[in-house]
C-alpha cells in the first residue's frame, strides 16, 4: 500500500473515533463553530468536535505542528478534505482567524507573533474580526484616517471604523491604522493586532432591514495596541493588508474555513415553484449570509454594544 493510501486508512479509522455523530448532520446557522473566548456550544458535541480537530491540528491542517497545525503536505490535506465529506463531516471552526490572520501572521509575523497567535487561532481560542473599512475610506481604504500614535511601548489610536463583521462578538481585530500622516496616502499605514476587549473601544452593531446586525461600527478613543503587536514594518501595513484580502478571496469565496459541505452548496436557481425572496406573511426579506456576515452566529453577542463605552 502507498504512504498515501495508509494515511487515508489512518484518516478513515481517526475520523470513526473521532467525529462525533451529530457532527455529520446538517449544520443550522446558530451551530456554526465560530470558537472566541466567549463561544457558547448550543450541542456539546460542537465543542468535542472542534476540541478533536484541535488536537490533532486539523482544524489548520498544513500549519506548521508548532503553532498547532496539522504539518500536512497538500496531498495529504486533500485527502483529509476528501475523507470529511465522505462522512459529511461539519467544519470543526471557521472565521477569519484560521481564514485570513493566520495566513498573514504565516507570512509576515514575526517569531513572537505566530508563537502567541496562532496556536489560539488554531484551538478557537480567539475571534478575530477585521477593521479596514472607515467611514470615508472604503473603496478607497487607502483614505483610512484611524491614527495610532507612538506612546512608550505602545500606539494610543484614535478614529473609527465600519463594516466590522463580527466585531461584537470579536475578542482581537487585525486593524489598519494611520502611523505617518503627512506620506503619500498608500503609504503610512500600519497593520497592528490588539485586544478590543479595553475601555477604549466601542462597538456598535448597525441593524439590517433583514432584523439581522451581522457588521458593526467600530469606535477607538484612545485604544491601546502594544508596539509589539505591529505586523510587518511600520508604515507599511499596506503590503500586509492587500495580501490579507488575497487569502480572504482565495478561500473558497471567503467562506473562512467553511467547507462546501452538503448543506452549504452553491443556491440552485429558482424554478417555478420557489418561494419570493420577500416572505409576505412576515414582510421580511429573508436571508441569505454572505461570506462575512457569518460571525454573528453561535456566538453570544456583549450585553453592552449599544454604543457604550466598553468596560
Ligand atoms: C458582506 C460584507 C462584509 C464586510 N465586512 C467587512 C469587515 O469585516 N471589515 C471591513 O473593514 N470591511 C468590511 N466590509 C466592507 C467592504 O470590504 C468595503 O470596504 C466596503 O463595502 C466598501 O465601502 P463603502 O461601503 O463605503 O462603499 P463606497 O466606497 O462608498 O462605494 C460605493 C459605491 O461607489 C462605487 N465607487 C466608489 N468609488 C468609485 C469611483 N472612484 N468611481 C466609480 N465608482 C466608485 C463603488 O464601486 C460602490 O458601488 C464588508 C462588506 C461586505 C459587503
Amino acid at each position: 500500500m502507498s504512504n498515501i493510501e495508509t494515511f487515508r486508512q489512518d484518516v478513515r479509522r481517526w475520523l470513526d473515533a473521532n467525529c462525533p455523530p451529530h457532527m455529520r448532520t446538517p449544520m443550522p446557522q446558530d451551530e456554526m463553530p465560530g470558537g472566541g473566548r466567549r463561544a457558547q456550544y448550543k450541542h456539546p458535541e460542537t465543542k468535542v468536535w472542534l476540541d478533536n480537530m484541535a488536537e490533532k491540528g486539523w482544524t489548520v491542517p498544513t500549519w506548521p505542528v508548532k503553532y498547532g497545525g496539522g504539518g500536512l503536505d497538500k496531498e495529504q490535506n486533500q485527502v483529509l478534505q476528501e475523507e470529511l465529506r465522505r462522512i459529511n463531516a461539519r467544519p470543526a471552526l471557521f472565521g477569519m482567524g484560521i481564514s485570513m490572520i493566520g495566513p498573514a501572521l504565516l507570512e509576515f509575523g514575526t517569531e513572537e507573533q505566530k508563537a502567541e497567535h496562532l496556536p489560539k487561532i488554531a484551538r478557537g481560542q480567539i475571534w478575530w474580526c477585521q477593521g479596514y473599512s472607515e467611514p470615508n475610506a472604503g473603496s478607497d481604504l487607502a483614505s483610512l484616517k484611524t491614527s495610532a500614535v507612538e506612546n512608550g511601548d505602545e500606539y494610543i489610536i484614535n478614529g473609527s471604523k465600519i463594516w466590522t463583521s463580527g466585531a461584537d462578538h470579536a475578542d482581537w481585530i487585525f486593524c489598519l491604522v494611520r502611523t505617518d500622516p503627512r506620506a503619500p496616502k498608500h503609504d503610512g499605514i500600519t497593520f497592528i493586532l490588539f485586544d478590543i476587549d479595553q475601555p477604549g473601544v466601542t462597538v456598535k452593531p448597525i441593524l439590517l432591514i433583514s432584523g439581522m446586525s451581522p457588521f458593526c461600527e467600530t469606535f477607538f478613543d484612545n485604544a491601546r495596541a502594544l508596539k509589539k503587536n505591529v505586523v510587518g514594518e511600520v508604515n507599511k501595513g499596506w503590503t500586509v493588508a492587500k495580501r490579507l484580502l488575497q487569502y480572504d478571496h482565495i478561500n473558497a469565496g471567503g467562506t473562512h474555513g467553511l467547507s462546501l459541505t452538503p448543506y452549504d452548496r452553491p443556491i440552485e436557481a429558482p424554478g417555478a415553484n420557489a418561494k419570493p425572496i420577500i416572505d409576505p406573511s412576515v414582510g421580511r426579506m429573508s436571508t441569505v449570509s454572505t461570506t462575512r456576515s457569518l460571525p454573528s452566529v453561535g456566538q453570544p453577542a456583549r450585553q453592552n454594544m449599544t454604543g457604550t463605552r466598553r468596560s
